[in-house]
């Protein structure tokens, strides 16, 4: 946690991006049992070479930095379409999640509204580059979707929060939070 006084600002202005994991490298199976693999073998021999996902699940591992993170008490939700594509599979859909944090300025926290983002995604087994949207690993028929969430999410997070653009931050001498003390002097 943050101290309230003694603000350090230079702590705050850094855009580190979120590290990813190593266990989402290509060269390690996805976790079968988790909520976030799953098999599109189906897909394989439907009519339509196409089927919608809802996909709910805890996400526990950390995507964010001191200031602000993934909230990882509120389950991350994909909603996708899966479409079997020449050589993998083709996803589109969203994510539905939550962040934890503090304003940069005034360290004040930051209302907890779900956030929603877009992405596209493609699995492969071979090393076929997609230009239009990331490239994941594929696994027989299993995709495993963590990736998918640290990149979105990762890319998608302003680590510089602010609780409103007329935040007048905390006092640099004392420390006292400028946009509920009216008459400070100091
Ligand atoms: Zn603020
Ligand atoms: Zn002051």
């Amino acid at each position: 946690m943050v101290k309230k006084s003694k603000l350090n600002r230079s702590e705050f202005s850094n855009n580190v991006k979120p590290s990813y994991n190593s266990k989402f490298s290509n060269n390690v199976k996805p976790p079968y049992n988790s909520k976030f693999s799953i098999d599109l073998y189906s897909l394989q021999f439907s009519q339509a070479s196409y089927k919608d996902f809802v996909i709910t699940g805890e996400f526990t591992d950390n995507i964010g930095n001191s200031l602000i993170k993934l909230d990882n008490t509120y389950p991350v939700k994909l909603e996708f379409t899966a479409t079997n594509a020449k050589l993998g599979y083709y996803l589109k859909g969203k994510i539905f999640y939550k962040l934890q944090g503090q304003c940069s300025r005034c360290l004040a926290g930051l209302t907890d509204k779900t956030i929603i983002n877009e992405f596209t995604a493609f699995f492969t087994e071979q090393n076929n580059k997609n230009e239009d949207c990331e490239t994941y690993q594929l696994w027989g028929n299993i995709i495993n979707l963590e990736p998918i969430i640290f990149d979105t999410v990762g890319s998608n997070i302003d680590y510089n929060p602010i609780c409103g653009e007329g935040c007048k931050g905390l006092c640099s001498n004392c420390g006292v939070n400028l946009n509920t003390s009216f008459e400070h002097n100091c």
